[in-house]
């Protein structure tokens, strides 16, 4: 095993402490999506819970996926009623 340099080191620890804990599981995450998608394309100021969501997404590029067509599916449907009352 290679003995990690002091650079490497330095620039490994550098980027762990830059990384914003992520406190969702993507299940959670999958949840609040349709809210979050409402916020955005409603324009309105997104509630406090959601940061939880953007950080997620900036980490699990798998979610981040899920949302983009989420986003494009909503658009094509061209109803937002739909999705401001989800479980009505
Ligand atoms: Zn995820």
């Amino acid at each position: 095993m290679k003995a990690m340099t002091y650079e490497e080191a330095r620039k490994l620890l550098g980027a762990v402490a830059q990384t914003v804990p992520d406190s969702l599981t993507c299940d959670n995450c999958f949840r609040l999506m349709s809210e979050y998608a409402d916020a955005e394309l409603l324009g309105r100021e997104r509630p406090e819970t959601l940061t939880a969501v953007r950080i997620h997404f900036s980490q699990c590029p798998c979610c981040a996926y899920e949302y983009v067509a989420l986003l494009e599916a909503i658009r094509a449907a061209g109803d937002f009623d739909v999705i401001t009352s989800p479980l009505a």
